[in-house]
């Protein structure tokens, strides 16, 4: 079957219609590209062809590039990127000017997309380079141009067609930010012309194509006089427009997303010049950001690999483990949340904790993050009461009997875990599947407490549940590949991201961030100046600095953590200069956010003010200071080197879920694709020198672990030697 096929009717409406075999979306291939080229041409030539209507055989109308268009043109170097970018501007661009005479601007035929769902990339690309979008008033349909979220950006003219149609303030968020909506919010913003009800979709396109006219036809950047909206660079508002994007742009990335540059600049540099200079230019950035290595690591982390774990990638064979009913133990701020989005993703819940008043505070909290999402328009009254009637708050174990999967979110204690897993197997049938969301405890341990360890797993949530999308699914000594399997279906339920570890101090998540943490504090100890910290950190593209991640995660926690890290290291326990600082500030009951003083002084609000000055008073800062980029090392490698050693003990078994894991869980540069990726880019041979000069200037955490070394020795890389062969989902 061929991706498109064409059909025309008595009345001379031609309809295109695009319906990849075999998938459930459809995806522009190159062989997609050439036949829709082939069809429109002959529709175009067609004497008997009125008009075109461009739609789809599915529910949606397209989510995307095949990946694979990219990988091809890559091959042929920056020559083959850009040349095979022309050829599809040249398509779209004989779409747009649909046989009319270039001179006159009259006699061509018009061509209508007609969009059922959901149109991604090229799905929306496309569209705008027909005459009119319409769209079916569909609440579920997202449309947009997501490419900036994988490190990209619209290169098929979707920039250059965008900015012109809207302008480039207007365009800012749909290309900068690549924010989605549904067809009715890409009507009002001006994406799309049209929302018509869906069974009037392709009448409306119809009756579209017989009524318009020549003047239809012809696109504003084609037709004489042409402005672009809110101005040009060199007009005044259009100056303040692109001066102020420009600085907007760099505060939110710190320069050191490649395409959010290149994109900017394709978007300055095409208003200046006419509509087809203006696409060349697109296509000349879009190879300029091809040919860096973040775009390569970052559509391979966060599109390939992100959804092939989604898809279920590490699932054992096993049959259906759909979860029906779920148990959650404790009602707190974890167990709340699970229950939260188990019931928002359909799932019934029995939410226990040991009084009734707690159980239903647990429920509020449902509660009251449905009525945030009423008072911003995206939660009906009806989905509120849908998604709380599946909640049951109780004190009553009973209730949990037709449980397939319990989830445990009470007190972090060994004890208090131990009497609720005894409690919950006493309550559940044989085939119940008991999860902790310990953060610290080996599972292997807790599962001792069980009568059935191979039915007894880690499912660890980040916090706020709702908001986190990774969850690390840890296999204890004992855990069964059945509840490996309801795990990863429960995760998939809830449509977040799983990372399947196995069990070790810290897991994985964690296991990283927590030498972060302690590298910039260790600073603050050493005299290294609280403001370079926290900036060299940011313009490394962490999200927080390592202090103000410490203030938000509350200090008391990292005290508690160290006090039992060290109790169960002993000698081998290396954190005490970061301890000092961290016990110190305890002490002075400074212990973050949550306290409104921490590293950072905040106003009596908790609006963050800045570093606090005390801490120049208890730690002087020293002279000279280091450069930026051994600060960066510094940061960086504490966390990567920890990916690596989780690798090389056997915690992390795929380095795809290292990547997706460090990027979703703890926000790791999201430009470099992740831990394992940045050590490519790098280079193994670079790494181990950065280890050798760090571990000679400040000890041995830096060491370069053996693993790293050896592909070092050997010129090989980590997705050169570990790559799995992607398993089909
Ligand atoms: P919390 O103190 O907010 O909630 C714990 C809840 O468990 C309380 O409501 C308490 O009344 C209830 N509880 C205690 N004993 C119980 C019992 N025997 N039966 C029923 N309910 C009982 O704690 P939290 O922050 O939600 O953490 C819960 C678990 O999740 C801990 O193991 C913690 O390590 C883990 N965790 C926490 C975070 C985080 O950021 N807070 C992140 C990941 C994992």
């Amino acid at each position: 079957m061929p991706d498109f096929t064409l059909a025309t009717d008595a009345d001379g409406i031609a309809t295109l219609t695009w319906d990849v075999a075999g998938k459930s979306m459809n995806v522009m291939s190159a062989e997609g590209f050439a036949l829709l080229d082939a069809l429109i041409g002959r529709a175009l030539s067609d004497p008997a062809v009125k008009g075109i209507i461009l739609t789809s055989g599915k529910k949606d109308f397209s989510g995307g590039m095949d990946l694979n268009i990219i990988a091809g043109m890559k091959d042929g170097g920056a020559q083959g990127i850009f040349d095979g970018v022309m050829r599809i501007h040249g398509i779209l661009r004989r779409i747009e000017r649909a046989g009319m005479d270039p001179r006159t601007l009259t006699g061509g035929k018009p061509i209508v997309a007609a969009l059922p769902g959901t149109a991604l990339g090229i799905g929306l690309e496309l569209p705008l380079a027909c005459h009119r979008i319409i769209a079916a008033d569909n609440p579920k349909a997202r449309i947009g141009l997501p490419e900036i979220t994988v490190g990209i950006f619209p290169g098929a003219g979707g920039t250059t067609r965008l900015v012109r149609k809207l302008g480039a303030l207007a365009a800012a968020p749909f290309l900068l930010e690549g924010r989605l909506s549904d067809p009715r919010a890409a009507k009002a913003a001006g994406l799309i012309d049209e929302v018509v009800a869906p069974e009037a979709l392709l009448s409306r396109a119809r009756d579209w194509v017989l009524t318009a006219t020549d003047a239809d036809l012809v696109k504003p950047w084609d037709a004489k006089g042409y402005r672009m909206p809110g101005g040009t660079p060199y007009h005044p508002s259009g100056a303040m427009t692109f001066v102020g994007a420009n600085a907007m742009v760099l505060g939110k990335t710190m320069g050191v997303y490649p395409a959010a540059r290149a994109l900017l600049s394709a978007v300055y540099e095409g208003a200046l010049v006419p509509f087809d200079t203006a696409l060349r230019i697109e296509a000349r950035w879009f190879t300029n950001v091809l040919l860096n290595p973040s775009s390569g690591a970052m559509i391979r982390s966060l599109f390939i690999n992100r959804q092939a774990l989604e898809k279920g990638a590490l699932r054992p064979a096993q049959p259906d483990q759909a979860v029906r009913r779920l148990g959650v133990i404790g009602a707190g701020m974890m167990g709340a949340g699970i229950a939260h989005v188990a019931a928002s993703a359909g799932i019934t819940v029995v939410l226990i904790d040991t009084t009734q008043t707690a159980a239903e505070r647990g429920r509020a909290h449902s509660e009251d993050l449905l009525d945030t999402g009423i008072r911003r328009g995206k939660v009906t009254p009806d989905r509120k009461a849908e998604v709380l009637g599946r909640i049951t708050a109780t004190t009553d174990h009973a209730a949990l009997s037709d449980c397939d999967l319990v989830i445990e979110a009470v007190f972090e204690d060994p004890k208090v875990k131990a009497e609720v897993t005894a409690r919950v197997e006493a309550a559940v049938g044989p085939d119940c599947i008991l999860a902790t969301n310990t953060s610290n405890l080996p599972v292997s341990g807790l599962a001792q407490a069980s009568q059935r360890p191979d039915r007894f797993i880690g499912i660890h949530f980040f916090s706020p549940v709702d908001r986190m999308m990774l969850v690390e699914i840890i296999r204890g000594k004992a855990t069964g590949d059945r509840a490996v399997a309801k795990a990863l279906a429960f995760v998939r339920q809830i449509g977040k991201t799983p990372i399947l570890v196995n069990d070790a101090r810290f897991f994985y998540a964690n296991r990283c961030i927590i030498p972060y943490i302690n590298e910039g504090i260790r600073m603050v100890a050493e005299g290294v100046r609280p403001a370079l910290i926290e900036n060299a950190a940011r313009l490394a593209g962490m999200p927080l600095g390592p202090l103000q991640l410490v203030d938000e995660t509350s200090i008391d926690l990292g005290v508690k953590i160290a006090r039992a890290t060290k109790a169960a290291m002993g000698d081998a326990y290396a954190d005490g200069a970061a301890d000092e600082v961290l016990f110190a500030m305890a002490d002075q009951g400074r212990l973050g956010k949550k306290a409104t003083a921490g590293f950072y002084a905040y106003d009596a609000a908790g609006k963050r003010e800045g570093l606090w000055p005390g801490l120049a008073t208890r730690y002087p800062v020293t002279d000279p200071q280091p450069d930026l980029t051994e600060v960066q090392h510094r940061l960086l490698f504490a966390q990567v080197l920890e990916a690596v050693r989780a690798l090389q003990d056997g915690v992390l078994a795929d380095i795809r879920e290292g990547d997706v894991g460090a990027i979703l869980g703890w926000g790791f540069a999201h430009w470099s694709g992740g831990p394992f990726s940045w050590l490519d880019i790098i280079g193994a041979a670079r790494a181990v020198e950065i280890c050798d000069a760090l571990t000679a200037r400040h000890g041995p955490r830096f060491a370069a672990p053996a693993l790293l070394r050896d592909l070092a020795a050997k010129g090989d890389t980590f997705y050169g030697r570990f790559a799995p062969a992607v398993r089909a989902a």
